[in-house]
């Protein structure tokens, strides 16, 4: 698959599943949030998806950084920052488009690293980075896609039990207990599409 064809697939594949799941995002940060997760989802990668034609003809991580950039400035909640920093990081780690297993790693090690900093943040505290490093781990340890795609539903269950303690969802306290973190949601949905995407023939 060249860069180009990729890079369509997953602004297709991450978009429709975004638009798909919206107003699941927007429940579950309703839950403990502001109820607006999914709408902010929703506008980010709508802008991205505009910006296709221009994001084809890009060099991979040139690419990825203009998307970044794009939902940086287009999502006013945490999470356009969020995820616009780790698409900026992994586009400066890497020029061309992953071509196999390590350098997957590599590319979703640099935007967990770029969402650590930008939020202050590590695992553990019921956020995005509760899926991401899960997934990031099952990749390591050699898991096939059907395996990626398990490792991030069963992370983002795993963060109903969490006390969220970064991010809104901190203003709840023990009230964040027992309700699903609407940004691992929303990473687990985009691995879901970025393996869609490298499944596609
Ligand atoms: P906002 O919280 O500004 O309304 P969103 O609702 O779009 O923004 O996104 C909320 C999600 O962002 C949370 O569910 C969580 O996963 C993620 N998040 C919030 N703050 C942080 C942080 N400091 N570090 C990592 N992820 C965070
Ligand atoms: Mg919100």
């Amino acid at each position: 698959m060249t860069s180009d064809v990729l890079v369509s697939r997953l602004i297709d594949l991450i978009g429709n599943r975004i638009e798909a799941h919206a107003d699941e995002l927007t429940e579950l940060d309703q839950a403990i949030g502001d109820g607006d997760h999914g709408d902010n989802m929703r506008r980010g990668f709508r802008a991205v998806s505009a910006e296709k034609d221009a994001l084809v003809g890009m060099v991979f991580g040139e690419a990825l950084k203009k998307a970044g950039m794009t939902l940086v400035m287009k999502v006013g909640g945490a999470s356009g920052p969020l995820y616009g920093s780790a698409l900026m990081a992994m586009g400066k780690s890497a020029e061309a488009a992953p071509g196999n297993r390590a350098e997957v790693a590599q590319l979703l090690e640099a935007g967990i690293e770029a969402v650590k900093a930008r939020g202050k943040s590590d695992v553990g505290a019921k956020t995005m980075l509760d899926a991401l490093v899960p997934v990031l781990k099952s990749i390591e340890a050699g898991a096939d896609m059907a395996g990626v795609r398990k490792a991030a539903d069963e992370a983002v269950e795993a963060t109903k039990p969490m006390l969220a303690t970064k991010g809104r969802a901190a203003f709840l306290g023990e009230r964040s207990i027992g309700h699903i973190d609407p940004g691992a949601r929303s990473s687990a949905l985009i691995v879901h599409a970025v393996c869609d995407a490298l499944e596609e023939k």
